[in-house]
């Protein structure tokens, strides 16, 4: 008898599932989620909003979601100033997914997608399985360096962007893990160095950036090439809907329709997503607590001892532990579960409320006051 493994395509053999742990702990700081509940009013906007559509499933869902991405394009004009009509806007379930239709469509077997490591886990996941051969390019010389932490140096991103000649390359800004946000010009810079690629700039972080960081949905005008993803998982706090979607050129996303399956936004989704939308003044009310509980983990951390990376985002990367792996595992057995994101020395935990904040601290605290005690044992 044939093994399953040996049928399964030879690409994907040896592979393991992507699997953040989903366990069930006091404080749960993996998956950068949100750590606030859906608050009352939201919830009866999204019961009244199904109740709604609940009499039409018999029926597919508006294919070209309409409505939604009217919402999401007024909601682009509005927080960021550049305007956005529903035609420069596409959506699917979580960014994932968008991340996906860009790579089928414009990656696959015998092209190309470069990424700047470390970064999403997924970039290159979600490229390989569509038969991509994938670049894990470098952000800097001194990557393994602390000192100049880890931005994308321009000129090394050019070489090479000339170099591997992509379809697709994947920047992302606030850059999971690494909190911190990419300079537009090094956007612009990659755009013209890779003339044949489609430029992503995965931005599911940018609600939470510090005042001043200019969004790559700026760079749209003027450049076809160029797709600026966002979601509605952590900003909105809405991980559980799956609802991420793009601005790009409306011809671009033309070319999306090809890939996509039919109907892939369920009417429940698209009715879910739009109460959200129109709620998001009470949903988007936790992004300044989470970012000052961002800063409060960074000073505290600072304070421990710990080494970490400026962050735009609602988490922050720790480096200086001596043993990441030793230190996620006693995290966890005081209750806390963080995110060993495979960094050398390095931690990543998320930001939630206040309380989630002191807990993290003081296992911190304990955690490395027992790692300080075995060492002079
Ligand atoms: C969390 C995250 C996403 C979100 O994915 P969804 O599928 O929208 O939940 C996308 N990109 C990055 C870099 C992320 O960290």
């Amino acid at each position: 008898m044939t093994e399953l493994g040996q049928l399964l395509r030879p690409d994907l053999r040896g592979r393991t599932a992507y699997g953040a742990p989903q366990l069930d702990v006091p404080v749960a700081l993996n998956t950068n989620e949100s750590s606030y509940a859906v608050p009352g009013p939201v919830i009866e906007a999204i019961m009244a909003r199904v109740a709604e559509v609940a009499g039409s499933l018999n029926r597919y869902p508006d294919r070209e979601f309409t409505r939604l991405r009217t919402d999401l394009a007024q909601y682009l004009t509005q927080t960021t100033g550049v305007p956005t009509a529903p035609d420069q806007v596409w959506a699917g379930n979580g960014s994932n997914e968008v991340l996906q239709h860009i790579v089928q469509a414009f990656g696959g077997p015998d092209r190309v997608a470069l990424g700047f490591t470390p970064s999403y886990s997924m970039h290159p996941i979600i490229s390989e399985v569509a038969g991509t051969t994938w670049v894990d390019g470098l952000r800097s010389q001194h990557q393994q360096g602390a000192a100049p932490g880890f931005d994308i140096d321009a000129e090394l991103a050019v070489a090479q962007a000339q170099q591997h000649r992509p379809n697709v390359v994947f920047l992302c800004s606030p850059n999971n893990p690494t909190g911190t946000a990419l300079e537009l010009s090094v956007v612009e810079a990659v755009y013209d160095a890779a003339p044949e690629a489609i430029i992503v700039v995965d931005e599911a972080y940018a609600e939470f950036a510090r005042p001043g960081t200019p969004s790559a949905l700026t760079l749209l005008a003027g450049r076809p090439r160029l797709v600026v993803t966002r979601t509605m998982s952590k900003a909105f706090a809405f991980a559980g809907t799956r609802l991420g979607y793009l601005s790009a050129d409306p011809a671009l996303i033309d070319l999306l329709r090809l890939v996509r399956m039919p109907y892939h936004l369920s009417s429940v989704t698209q009715a879910v997503a739009c109460a959200a939308l129109e709620n998001r003044e009470s949903l988007l009310a936790m992004v300044e607590a989470i970012k000052h509980e961002r800063d409060r983990l960074v000073d505290g951390c600072a304070r421990l001892g710990l080494t970490p990376v400026p962050s735009d985002a609602n988490f922050v990367l720790l480096g200086g532990f001596a043993d990441a792996a030793r230190s996620w595992q006693a995290l966890l057995d005081r209750g806390v579960l963080v995110r060993d994101v495979g960094i050398p020395n390095h931690l990543r935990i998320t930001a939630g409320t206040p309380q989630e904040t002191d807990a993290v601290l003081a296992a911190l605290e304990s955690v490395l006051a027992a790692e300080d005690r075995e060492e002079i044992a």
